[in-house]
């Protein structure tokens, strides 16, 4: 259908155009520029994200309290209640663990909802409800580590898993598919077992955080604007290869 517009105003846009013609060639001309600033709007993430093109309005937030460690694990000792509460509520998001307790919560597996994602062209299985938020981050480090000293580029990374890695009750989020390693090698657990407290960004004692990782602190600060954590941050384990989510799975992105 022609566009309709005052005599006075079509003129005007057409002279800015440097066009004149019928009303209908005019809207046209209206689709090319709609064309031209969707395509720009591809280069911003926001845009990007209103376009409706299928990809993820993401939405920040940040970790639950109650789900962090150390809200439940205070040198070095378990709070049974703290514990159940945040087990409780893994097993009732993201599923059940065969072995562990509240399994009745969920009549389905967490590993079950397991998906396979790419993060920076790696390949991670990871639980369907937290892939999301992964591609959130990767979108947010993309856009802003991009000074020298925020550059990074990941080799080795791992999601889920089906082995427990704690003892003594507290159970891995690596279990429930909610949570990602980047780089041991590079990114060592100085609070962990045998051997990793033996590596070199372990040696001195007081280094400052980011001294015990090759993480740069933009990439930290991608991961925790989307909810998760970063075990690096945890008194005890300074596990700085580890990020898991603890926000909300229904707030990842707008519906
Ligand atoms: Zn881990």
């Amino acid at each position: 259908m022609p566009i309709s517009l005052r005599p006075t105003a079509r003129a005007a846009t057409h002279l800015a155009l440097g066009y004149s013609g019928s009303p209908l060639a005019f809207g046209k001309w209206l689709l090319v520029i709609a064309v031209i600033v969707l395509g720009l709007g591809l280069g911003m993430p926001d845009l990007q994200a209103a376009s409706g093109l299928g990809l993820p309005r993401c939405k920040p937030q940040k970790a639950l309290e109650f789900l962090k460690r150390p809200s439940f694990v205070r040198k070095g000792r378990l709070d049974g209640h703290g514990n159940d509460r945040a087990l409780r509520f893994r097993v009732e998001h993201y599923g059940r663990i065969e072995g562990m307790p509240f399994a009745e919560l969920n009549h389905e597996k967490a590993h079950a909802q397991a998906v396979t994602a790419h993060f920076f062209g790696l390949p991670i299985s990871i639980h369907r409800a937290v892939e999301p938020a992964l591609r959130c981050v990767e979108r947010r480090i993309r856009a802003s580590c991009r000074d020298s000293h925020e550059r990074y580029k990941p080799h080795a990374i791992g999601g889920f898993r089906e082995q427990n890695t704690y003892r003594g009750g507290e159970v891995s989020n690596h279990l429930f598919g909610i949570a990602i390693d980047i780089d041991p090698d590079k990114n060592p657990c100085c609070g962990c077992v045998d051997p990793w407290p033996t590596h070199p960004a372990c040696q001195a004692v007081g280094k400052e955080l980011f001294e015990r990782t090759a993480l740069p602190p933009c990439w930290v600060d991608s991961f925790e604007r989307y909810g998760f954590y970063w075990l690096g941050r945890d008194p005890q384990l300074r596990d700085t290869m580890h990020f898991e989510f603890l926000g909300d799975p229904e707030r990842v992105v707008s519906r």
